[in-house]
């Protein structure tokens, strides 16, 4: 175990309601470190969909998912808060009134006076295609999601699922593509009507191909695939040749280790009250897609919210003898300092 860490505010999980909770705290002078599982800041936005683009983050009417990380990552600059990424929390000790010890899996070990927990839908992972030996080629040939779109053009694309993700991809990469062939279960589709309407145009004028079947064994080498062989529920087996397979089956979300730590849990998420998004343990608060509320809606924006209510409770923890005053950051010049704007 290393020395402990001292911060104000521990934040699990910079996804963008965790970074956006740096922003809320700072300017009440409150110091963050945050800790995420993945290897990279954003969260859902950065892992899954960093290309595709948001429509409704109030005043930016288009932003990608990663465009908007980035935003974040500038607008939280002047508050410095320290990432720690690859790590997972997976102990939560109360040692104080309030003050924790939070234990990464990397044995790395904070004190906290307060803890947010932003962790999104806890450790999300891809639910996984159950074809024997597809590990061989995940990561090389078999995707989960696209992190960069150019690494698929002019490749032979086969997009697996009929849900939004499949769906979305399946527009947005036929234009790059090679070839791209679409295969589903049913030829009916839980996607947005829009996608299933223009998936059926690029069909029909001869751009995509689609097949009904499920797959059943991969060909290829040393990670690198050839081919997909197929099966419908009626008919004969077939062969679809390919470089790319992305198998868009949904998230599992796994809470993981937050349903250790001590919280009361309703349906796996946290409930909070709505004046400052506490847990039922003074001094835990919970923002973003984990927590539940009567009305909740996983929205971004609605996280960014969550975090400024949250921020002014947090701050109380931190600095009990401190009168906070309501401020714009338009107005302050106190604020306007720590922006490092005058
Ligand atoms: C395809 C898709 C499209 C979407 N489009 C929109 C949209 O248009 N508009 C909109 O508002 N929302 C959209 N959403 C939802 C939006 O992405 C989420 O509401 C948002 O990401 C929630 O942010 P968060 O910070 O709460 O959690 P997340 O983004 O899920 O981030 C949580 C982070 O916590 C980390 N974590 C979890 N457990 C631990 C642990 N024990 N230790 C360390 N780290 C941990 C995870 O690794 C993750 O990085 C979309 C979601 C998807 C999947």
């Amino acid at each position: 175990m290393s020395d402990p860490i001292k911060t104000d505010v521990l934040i699990i999980g910079a996804g963008p309601c965790g970074l956006f909770a740096v922003f809320e705290l700072g300017l009440l002078d409150v110091r963050t470190h945050l800790v995420d599982i993945l290897d990279k800041v954003g969260g859902q936005c950065a892992e899954l969909y960093p290309e595709k683009p948001i429509y409704d983050i109030p005043g930016l009417p288009i932003v990608t998912g990663q465009g908007l990380t980035e935003s974040l990552m500038k607008q939280i600059e002047p508050f410095k808060p320290t990432f720690h990424l690859g790590e997972m929390v997976e102990a939560i000790e109360r040692i104080g009134d309030p003050e924790f010890r939070v234990t990464t899996d990397r044995d790395k070990v904070f004190e906290a006076k307060t803890i947010v927990i932003a962790a999104g839908g806890g450790s999300f992972q891809p639910k996984r295609l159950p074809v024997p030996g597809i590990d061989a080629y995940e990561g090389t040939s078999v995707f989960y999601a696209v992190r960069k779109m150019e690494e698929f053009r002019d490749k032979r694309l086969l997009i697996v699922g009929g849900g939004d993700s499949a769906l979305d991809w399946t527009l947005n990469l036929q234009p790059i593509a090679r070839s791209l062939t679409l295969l589903h279960r049913r030829d009916q589709f839980r996607a947005a009507p829009d996608s299933v309407n223009k998936m059926r145009a690029l069909l029909a004028e001869g751009k995509i191909a689609f097949k009904l079947g499920q797959v059943t064994s991969l060909e290829g080498d040393e990670g690198v695939l050839q081919a997909a062989n197929a099966r419908p529920d009626k008919g004969d087996p077939y062969r679809i040749e390919c470089d790319a397979m992305l198998p868009f089956f949904g998230l599992t979300m796994k809470l993981g280790p937050v349903a250790n730590w001590g919280l009361n849990l309703a349906n796996d998420l946290i409930p909070v009250d709505t004046e400052s998004f506490e847990t039922s343990v003074p001094g835990i608060f919970a923002i973003g897609d984990i927590n539940t509320y009567p009305g909740k809606l996983k929205l971004i924006l609605c996280g960014f919210h969550e975090a400024a209510l949250m921020a002014q409770k947090a701050c109380r923890y931190v600095f009990p003898d401190k009168r906070i005053v309501f401020q714009y950051t338009t107005s302050s010049t106190s604020l306007q300092k720590k922006l490092g704007v005058v």
